[in-house]
């Protein structure tokens, strides 16, 4: 019998995760069968438990039961501890229950290497400071950028996420009060799923830096319409979907699969561009 792994959320049936790690699995030999799982708002941990008694493997985690998988990990990632929020739980044979958080590390190959931008000593704008944006500050810390500034609608958030990473070049503010020169933006705001732009201040985009949003869709996000307006170039987070899974996969069955080739076929012809130029 093929090794059983889900998809846990609410809602989950957009979940792009099932056909992403079908494409690895046929891609690396590997036996396994990818589902998903509606879990109920106050039932993620006893859905959680039913899918491994039942011989599930492991799972992936979406919205909104990251911190509640990081909480029902018996163990997990520096990078998980970091984000307190888990989007990998790997069911192991003495019962423990490892937990990971792949996300910051999607982001981090997406940006270096599928768009070719690096990130040792840049400085980095990142909006937002949800599960998403908290997912990356270490990863990006461990990339070597210069700075990385954390804005939110609600600042004091963002400061505190800033001070989770005492000694590190993170700092934290509002949207209002963004000011400085960046080669990087990274929206991590849930804004654009509402279709709207979180505001930039008066950040400025060095000539070829990045405008990056965490969402994905088949037209630009408002955030990146007018940030190629402005010049930039622009991309969307489907490779950092690919990316997050690819590394879930990597712990679960110990083998890498390629990306390339699956993100070609997801990406939008507009993705890595700069709109119109
Ligand atoms: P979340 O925990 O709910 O956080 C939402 C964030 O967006 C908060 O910082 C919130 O600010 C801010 N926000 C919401 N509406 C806003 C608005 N109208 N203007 C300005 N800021 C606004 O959500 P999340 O899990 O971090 O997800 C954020 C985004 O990342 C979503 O679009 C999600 O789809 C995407 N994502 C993509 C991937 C991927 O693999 N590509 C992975 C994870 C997440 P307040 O604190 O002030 O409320």
């Amino acid at each position: 019998m093929s090794d059983r792994y889900a998809v846990f959320g609410n809602p989950v049936a957009h979940s792009r995760s099932p056909a992403i790690h079908a494409a690895f699995a046929r891609e690396t030999g590997q036996d396994i069968d990818y589902g998903r799982v509606l879990a109920p708002l106050d039932g993620f941990a006893a859905a959680v438990d039913a899918f491994r008694r039942d011989g599930g493997r492991g799972a992936n985690v979406t919205l909104p039961f990251k911190r509640e998988a990081w909480q029902l990990a018996t163990a997990c990632s520096a990078r998980a501890a970091s984000a307190e929020a888990v989007n990998t739980l790997r069911f192991d044979a003495d019962g423990g229950i490892f937990g990971d958080n792949t996300d910051g590390v999607g982001l981090v190959r997406d940006i270096e290497v599928n768009l070719g931008q690096p990130l040792a000593g840049a400085r980095v704008l990142m909006l937002g400071a949800g599960g998403a944006a908290a997912g990356v500050v270490l990863p990006l810390v461990e990339a070597g950028v210069r700075l990385l500034h954390v804005a939110n609608r609600t600042a004091a958030r963002a400061e505190a996420l800033a001070a989770r990473h005492a000694g590190a070049p993170v700092s934290g503010g509002s949207l209002a009060a963004i000011d400085g020169e960046f080669d990087l933006v990274v929206n991590a705001t849930s804004a654009s799923l509402g279709a709207e732009a979180p505001s930039i201040g008066r950040a400025r985009l060095v000539p070829g830096g990045l405008c990056y949003d965490m969402m994905y869709s088949a037209e630009p996000s408002a955030f990146l319409v007018e940030a190629a307006r402005g010049g930039a170039r622009i991309a969307d987070g489907i490779g950092m979907l690919v990316e997050q899974a690819a590394e879930s996969f990597f712990l679960w069955r110990g083998v890498r699969p390629g990306t390339a080739s699956l993100l070609a076929g997801l990406a939008q012809p507009w993705r890595g561009s700069r709109l119109g130029r």
